[in-house]
């Protein structure tokens, strides 16, 4: 059965700099072509903490020095993010695909996933962006742009940005048009650049989308059957990292409502993705979810290893 497939990469599917992220996403490329390769409609969605971070923190260094470089808000970073980011993609599976003789068109859409103005996430700012600073430049930074800073592990002071729900995305007929016309189609990258609605206006705000939540928001959107999140973990385990850890093969929606409500799945890595996978499966009969690895997704697709989330 030809599908519409949602795949979601993590961190390890990028890389550190621009000529490791060449050549990793040469092999992240395999596994998305596999699936082209079966006559799946394939849309992408990535990851870009450490990237947005190194450019957040290329931009604010080099704004503060003699060069004076204007200064660059986080969304505008997150934008130079996905044009980053997205650019290898595209050419990464763009080159697998011609040299498996596919023709196939493949293209980056710069996206805003709109949130909530009064998202309660703002009220509590928990994912930590760019460098670090003395209790004295935080004190300042505070004062004078109004950020809000932490302290974060004993190593310095960091900006926090909230992180909201997806309500909705913004470039959503271009993206359904582009995978129609069988287009493969890279969005949503990073989780999205956050906006929210102001009249007719769309309004970067400084914030970080948990991507594995905007893929699920971009395939319901896109009335896609399945939503693959692929990871560093071959399975999910309850008891993670505990003598009792189990690997799970599946989860009902029960099970895994009832192993998220028993505190599982760590917060800021696996949690988000078992909370999307699981919206995702509820929110029409029939969808499916698979959290796997990137190096094991072909089995996994296949149905031989990867947690399968299925309602039952
Ligand atoms: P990504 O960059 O793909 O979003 P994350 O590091 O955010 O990756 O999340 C995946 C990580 O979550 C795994 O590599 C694993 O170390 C960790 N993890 C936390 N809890 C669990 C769990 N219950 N089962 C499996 N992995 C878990
Ligand atoms: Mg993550």
């Amino acid at each position: 059965m030809k599908n519409k497939i949602v795949v979601a990469l993590g961190g390890n599917a990028l890389g550190k700099n621009p000529d490791e992220q060449v050549q990793l996403v040469k092999h992240t490329a395999k596994p998305i072509v596999d699936l082209i390769a079966e006559g799946h409609e394939v849309i992408i969605v990535h990851g870009n903490g450490p990237q947005v971070g190194m450019i957040n923190l290329a931009m604010s260094t080099a704004s503060q020095s003699e060069f004076k470089t204007p200064e660059m808000p986080f969304p505008e970073c997150g934008a130079m993010s996905q044009g980053y980011i997205g650019y290898h993609l595209q050419n990464g599976i763009r080159e697998e695909l011609l040299n498996r003789g596919m023709s196939i068109p493949v293209a980056t859409v710069i996206t805003q996933v709109i949130v909530d103005k009064n998202d309660p996430a703002f009220t509590t700012p928990t994912k930590p962006i760019g460098a670090f600073y003395s209790k004295e430049e935080a004190e300042e930074m505070i004062s004078e742009k109004g950020y809000n800073m932490i302290e974060d592990a004993g190593r310095g002071y960091r900006r926090v940005v909230a992180s909201p729900l997806p309500i909705d995305v913004a470039e959503k007929e271009t993206v359904k048009t582009l995978v129609e016309n069988g287009h493969v189609v890279i969005t949503v990258g990073g989780g999205g650049i956050p906006v929210y609605r102001d009249g007719n206006a769309l309004v970067g705000i400084p914030a970080v989308i948990d991507k594995d939540f905007a893929s699920a928001k971009i395939a319901e959107l896109l009335n896609a059957d399945y939503l693959i999140i692929l990871t560093a973990v071959e399975k999910v385990a309850i008891n993670f990292g505990k003598p009792e850890e189990k690997w799970l093969s599946s989860l009902s929606a029960e099970e895994a409502e009832r192993y998220i409500a028993e505190g599982h799945f760590a917060q800021g890595s696996m949690l988000p993705k078992v909370q999307a996978a699981l919206k995702f499966l509820k929110s029409k009969p029939g969808r499916k979810a698979l959290i796997t690895s990137l190096e094991k997704s072909k089995e996994g697709i296949e149905g031989t290893t990867g947690t399968l989330f299925v309602n039952n």
